[in-house]
């Protein structure tokens, strides 16, 4: 029923039609079916994006880089930075930054065209989470994808947006997402990477007709160890690509997001720092605007806390007794002075401040779901990896001391708790768990 909703926003629906009843095959030979169309379609667009990038002066992208650099605060800062340390305003271009890591050894030529695929993916839905009132994409599509979400109309529309910039860009063999019960097998290889790429096209979607932030999220992983033989079945096919997917947070060379707000704003990190860039609407590209991001800490760190309050109740009992210090200030002996808390219930929005402002968002297992709601290979592993490299910590655990990005998955939509944030206030919390089961003992 899911699969079949999603190929009916492709062009292939008459090959579909011929096979409706079994999945674990289907998904192999529809994509296979439509690689030629989808490969095609993305020559085009590569060829337009060139000729865009062409033709956006350099007049344009001074004005632009200008412009951001004199506007104050945060952002003006980061530009003054960014400035010392790129030798021309045009490597604050997202495409033309990544060719630069490239070249610096920082980054392997292969995964910059995965990364240009997937900016070129998360501009396109920007457009469409912008403009989805008008278009009637508000609303649900009527199925549920694996997690028991029901899927939005969204949803639908942008997985496939997603699967046409990493499939066609041919350096990726296996993706998993969000929106697809199995691993998606990519046969359509050009270059020489074959990344695993994971990810969430929408995350935050329930809010989506309310218009709250919203965002795409996406992990890409070392290639696994299986060799996936096209000719072989289609059973073998889905059982290595399922094998080769399901790697810890470690494998991760690349992760990031795109958060769908007031700007678009596209987070990433290869293992070197994180970067940030804003999306210009005006010569259409990611701008750089957070220069090596860091979650603030000590004196520089906002006392924000984060997580859905509601299920307080549900959670374990020293997790309650910890929100509690928080709201007195006694957590870090402040009596009197309470943290704030912020809450958004989009991952990719509460993550994104934590890693602006600092603070702590937890997201522990529940009554009602002891695993968390959030997804390891395309979303707590990601952000991990993301908070890690900005000198942050990510845990889960009962004493919040398993390191996320060591967690192995053993199905590619595992689910996974984390509490995420500044190095203290993660410490903070290991240490009250700690001396609270001491105490009690
Ligand atoms: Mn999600
Ligand atoms: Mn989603």
């Amino acid at each position: 029923m899911r699969l079949k909703k999603m190929m009916q926003t492709t062009t292939t629906t008459t090959m579909i039609t011929k096979t409706t009843a079994f999945d674990d095959n289907y998904r192999v030979r529809v994509v296979e079916g439509v690689s030629t169309m989808r490969a095609r379609k993305s020559v085009r667009a590569r060829s337009s994006f060139k000729r865009a990038m062409k033709s956006s002066s350099a007049m344009s992208a001074q004005a632009a880089v200008e412009g951001l650099k004199g506007s104050k605060g945060t952002l003006g800062r980061a530009r003054g930075r960014a400035d010392e340390r790129t030798d021309s305003k045009a490597e604050s271009l997202l495409s033309i930054w990544l060719q630069r890591e490239a070249q610096r050894g920082n980054l392997d030529e292969d995964l910059v065209v995965v990364l240009r695929a997937i900016s070129i993916a998360c501009k396109r839905i920007s457009g469409l989470v912008k403009a989805a009132p008008l278009q009637g994409n508000i609303g649900l599509a009527g199925g549920k994808n694996e997690s028991g979400d029901e899927q939005k109309k969204l949803d639908v529309i942008a997985n496939d947006v997603f699967l046409d910039a990493v499939k066609s860009c041919g350096r990726s063999s296996v993706i998993v997402t969000e929106e697809e019960d199995h691993p998606v097998f990519s046969a359509t290889k050009v270059g020489n990477g074959d990344f695993i790429v994971t990810f969430d096209p929408i995350d935050g979607s329930s809010n989506i007709d309310a218009c709250v932030t919203t965002g795409a999220i996406f992990g890409i992983y070392s290639p696994g160890e299986c060799d996936i033989d096209p000719s072989e079945s289609a059973e073998k096919i889905l059982e290595n690509c399922t094998l080769n997917a399901m790697q810890s947070g470690e494998n991760l060379v690349a992760a990031g997001y795109c958060m769908f707000s007031s700007s678009c704003v596209f987070m990433i990190t290869t293992g070197h720092g994180v970067y940030g860039f804003t999306l210009d609407e005006q010569i259409g590209e990611f701008v750089l605007s957070h220069d090596d991001q860091k979650i603030p800490d000590g004196k520089e760190m906002k006392r924000i806390y984060s997580g859905n309050n509601g299920n307080v109740d549900l959670w374990a009992p020293e997790l309650k007794d910890y929100v509690s210090k928080l709201q007195t200030g006694e957590i870090d002996g402040k009596i009197g002075n309470p943290w704030s808390y912020r809450y958004i219930g989009a991952l990719i929005g509460d993550f994104h401040r934590t890693l602006l402002y600092g603070g702590i968002w937890l997201y522990p297992p529940d009554a009602k779901a002891p695993e968390g709601k959030a997804r390891l290979l395309y979303e707590v592993a990601p952000i991990a990896y993301i908070a890690e490299q900005a000198q942050g910590m990510a845990t889960r655990g009962k004493f919040a001391n398993e390191r996320v990005m060591e967690v192995k998955p053993t199905s590619i939509h595992q689910k996974s708790p984390m509490f995420v944030g500044s190095t203290s206030a993660v410490l903070g919390l290991q240490k009250f768990l700690k001396d609270r089961a001491n105490t009690k003992r």
